[in-house]
């Protein structure tokens, strides 16, 4: 029961965001390593995958779920790691990623007079290499076909939709303590959080279990079947949306760590015992895949489905 939380924890908490500041430790002191272009493609990849900021709002919200019960105090190690998430979220946010890029290997200035083959990732124009080959810059395919990750991208949709069943109804915290055995769905929590006044923390775990999965669901089937029955209209619209997807899609994450980092705070008491229920695990899975799908998805083939050039 707890081995997806585990694994998901310690890579999205740990493995992740340590790797990715490593490498980009590397892309922005290195003054000319060797494949500085590949590593800050990898740091790239990864953020969508390292969690910091999203772990530091869980263990706000499990600190209040868990000081209904019992007190907590914050450790010099959760301190640090609050540190940690505030300079990646300045980083990402203050990062230029243009001139990085252009650091790493400067943009083609010449207004291409042909069909270049160029890169998704980088955005480089090679003009000297054919579609398919590595990108000078980054590493990563030119002109890469987009259609062979649309049909895992709806799979990963398909596969989330039957497991919305067990996430919702199903508890997702068993508090087994000595008057009885509780158990709180998500929307029990939402409950419990609002009677004991916690109403602020109550409106982030509605928003962030119930509200932004099923957001995410919707947009993800309208944007897959926009490609399937192609549409001119709205294509910049739905671009748009993508974008704001791909943004929130990793926050129905605080969930599963919500669950994750309470328990172990009560367990340490003693009396009260939360364990995981049933819900939690299905609910990890699905945000997992809603996840893959945005990473997959790409919003290109609504583009190329309804015969405009993109
Ligand atoms: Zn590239």
């Amino acid at each position: 029961m707890w081995f997806p939380f585990a694994f998901g924890f310690l890579f999205f908490a740990l493995l992740f965001p340590w790797l990715r500041a490593t490498l980009q430790i590397l892309v922005l002191t290195g003054i000319n390593i060797p494949q500085r272009g590949r590593i800050f493609r990898f740091s790239e990849e990864l953020r969508l995958w390292s969690m910091t900021e999203v772990v530091v709002i869980a263990g706000y919200v499990a600190y209040y779920r868990a000081s209904i019960s019992s007190t907590v105090g914050l450790q010099t190690g959760a301190l640090c790691y609050i540190a940690v998430a505030i300079f990646t979220w300045i980083g990402d946010h203050a990062l230029d990623r243009r001139s990085v890029w252009n650091s790493i290997l400067p943009d083609t200035i010449e207004y291409p007079t042909r069909h270049y083959a160029s890169c998704d990732v980088c955005e480089l124009a090679a003009l000297d290499r054919r579609p398919g080959d590595y990108c000078p810059r980054c590493g990563s395919r030119l002109d890469r076909p987009i259609w062979p990750r649309y049909i895992p991208a709806a799979a990963a949709v398909v596969a989330a939709i039957p497991l919305t069943i067990p996430a919702y109804s199903a508890a997702i915290m068993i508090n087994d303590n000595l008057t009885g055995v509780l158990e709180h769905t998500i929307l029990g929590t939402v409950q419990l959080l609002a009677d004991r006044g916690y109403w602020e923390v109550g409106v982030v775990v509605l928003v962030a279990g119930v509200f932004l999965p099923v957001v995410e669901l919707l947009g993800l089937v309208w944007l897959l079947a926009r490609v399937r029955f192609p549409n001119v209209r709205g294509l910049v619209r739905r671009t748009r949306a993508y974008r704001i997807l791909h943004r929130l899609v990793r926050w129905p994450m605080i969930i599963p760590f919500i669950a994750a980092l309470a328990a172990p705070i009560i367990k340490f008491h003693g009396i009260d015992d939360i364990v995981a229920g049933p819900g939690a695990t299905p609910l990890f899975v699905i945000i997992a895949l809603l996840m893959l799908a945005i990473r997959l998805f790409e919003p290109k083939l609504m583009w190329r489905t309804a015969g405009v050039p993109a």
